[in-house]
C-alpha cells in the first residue's frame, strides 16, 4: 500500500509508492513494445490494461474490445490505491496517511502514431469531455480533495509509454503548488476585489506582446514571469474556478486553440517533449470568486538543476515576449 508523508518543515506531501518502481520504463522496452505490437494502449490489446472505466465507442462495440475512439483505464502501476478507508496518522511529530487515491490513464486515441497536435478538433474536444466525465464521477467520492489532470508527452517529459495518453490523479489532500496558487489568488482578491487571472487577461490584451493566440473564449499567453522557456498558459476568458464547469462552446474553443498552439510549438521547437497540466480549483473550498482555472503547457527544453533545487526559483534563458512572438508567428502547417 502506498503511503503519503508530510514534510514537517515545508508542509509538502510526498507519495512513497514502491509499486511505481516496477514500471517498465526503459527505452529498449518501449521500442520492443512498438515493434512487436505489444503496446497495451493500441486497439486490439485491450486485455493488456485493467478493465476500462469509461470509453467513447461509436459503433455499439463491447467494453474492453475494439471499436473505441477513447478509453479510460486504471493505471496498471498506480501511484495511489483506490480501495480502502483513508487513515490519517501521526508517528511522533510526523504526519502520514495511507495512499488512497485514484490514478487513471486516458488513452486518447486507438492509433499508436497519433499525437494530440495531429488530432481533429472534435477528437481533442472528446478528450476534454472524458476529463470532465471522470472529474464529475470522482468528485462524488468524499475521500478526495483535489484532482490533477496532466499529460507527459515524450520520454524526457516522463512518459513511460509512447502511445498518446493523459493521466488523472485524485488525491485526499490539496498539494502544495495548487494550494499556493489558490492562496495567492485569494490574497490578491482580498486586496483588489478582482480575480488576478482576469486581470492578467485584461493586461495581456492591452499590451499584446505576450499573446500567442486567442479566440472568443480562450487566450494563450507567455506568462510575465515564466519559469521555463516557452512556458505557455491557456486561460478561459470567462471567469470560473472549475475546469469541469465549462460549457460546450468553451470546450470547442479550447480544443481549437490548443490544437493551434500545439502545432505551433511542434513547428517552432521541432516536436519537443512537453508537460501539460490542468490547474483547477480544489473541492470543498469556496474559491469561485477568486480562483480561475487554466492550463499550463511546458515544453521540456531545459533541466532543473542545483540552483533551482536550492532556491525554488528559475533561470529562464528565453524572455516571454520573444517566446510569444516566435510562437505567434510560427505556422500551423
Ligand atoms: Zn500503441
Ligand atoms: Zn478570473
Amino acid at each position: 500500500m502506498p503511503e503519503l508523508r508530510k514534510d514537517p518543515v515545508t508542509g509538502r506531501w510526498v507519495i512513497i509508492s514502491t509499486e511505481r518502481g516496477m514500471r517498465p520504463i526503459s527505452y529498449e522496452k518501449r521500442v520492443k513494445e512498438k515493434k512487436s505490437g505489444q503496446c497495451p494502449f493500441c486497439e486490439g490489446n485491450e486485455q493488456h490494461t485493467p478493465p476500462e472505466i469509461l470509453a467513447y465507442r461509436s459503433n455499439g462495440s463491447e467494453p474492453n474490445s475494439k471499436g473505441w475512439m477513447l478509453r479510460v483505464v486504471p493505471n496498471k502501476y498506480p501511484a495511489l490505491q483506490i480501495e480502502g478507508e483513508l487513515n490519517r496518522e501521526g508517528e511522533g511529530m510526523y504526519d502520514k496517511m495511507n495512499g488512497i487515491g485514484a490514478h487513471e490513464v486516458i488513452v486518447e486515441s486507438p492509433d499508436h502514431n497519433m499525437s494530440l497536435a495531429k488530432m481533429s478538433e472534435k477528437h481533442i474536444e472528446n478528450i476534454f469531455w472524458a476529463f470532465r466525465d471522470r472529474v464529475l464521477d470522482l468528485k462524488r467520492d468524499k475521500r478526495f480533495r483535489y484532482i490533477l489532470i496532466f499529460k507527459n508527452e515524450g520520454e524526457s517529459a516522463g512518459a513511460a509509454l509512447e502511445h498518446t495518453h493523459s493521466q488523472l490523479i485524485a488525491l485526499p489532500i490539496v498539494p502544495k503548488l495548487p494550494a499556493e496558487e489558490v492562496a495567492g489568488s485569494k490574497t490578491y482578491f482580498n486586496y483588489k476585489e478582482r480575480c488576478v487571472y482576469c486581470d492578467i487577461i485584461r493586461q495581456e490584451k492591452d499590451e499584446g506582446t505576450r499573446i500567442i493566440e486567442e479566440n472568443p473564449d480562450f487566450i494563450a499567453v507567455s506568462p510575465f514571469a515564466p519559469r521555463f522557456p516557452f512556458e505557455t498558459w491557456i486561460l478561459p476568458k470567462n471567469h470560473s474556478a472549475f475546469f469541469e464547469d465549462a460549457q460546450k462552446r468553451e470546450y470547442e474553443h479550447l480544443s481549437r486553440l490548443l490544437k493551434i498552439v500545439l502545432l505551433k510549438v511542434d513547428r517552432a521547437l521541432d516536436v519537443p517533449p512537453y508537460n501539460m497540466i490542468i490547474h483547477s480549483s480544489p473541492f470543498f473550498e469556496s474559491t469561485q470568486d477568486y480562483y480561475h482555472w487554466h492550463i499550463e503547457l511546458i515544453p521540456t527544453l531545459t533541466k532543473v538543476a542545483g540552483f533551482e533545487w536550492g532556491t525554488g526559483f528559475y533561470i529562464n534563458p528565453t524572455p516571454p515576449e520573444e517566446a510569444a512572438r516566435f510562437l505567434r508567428e510560427a505556422p500551423t502547417k
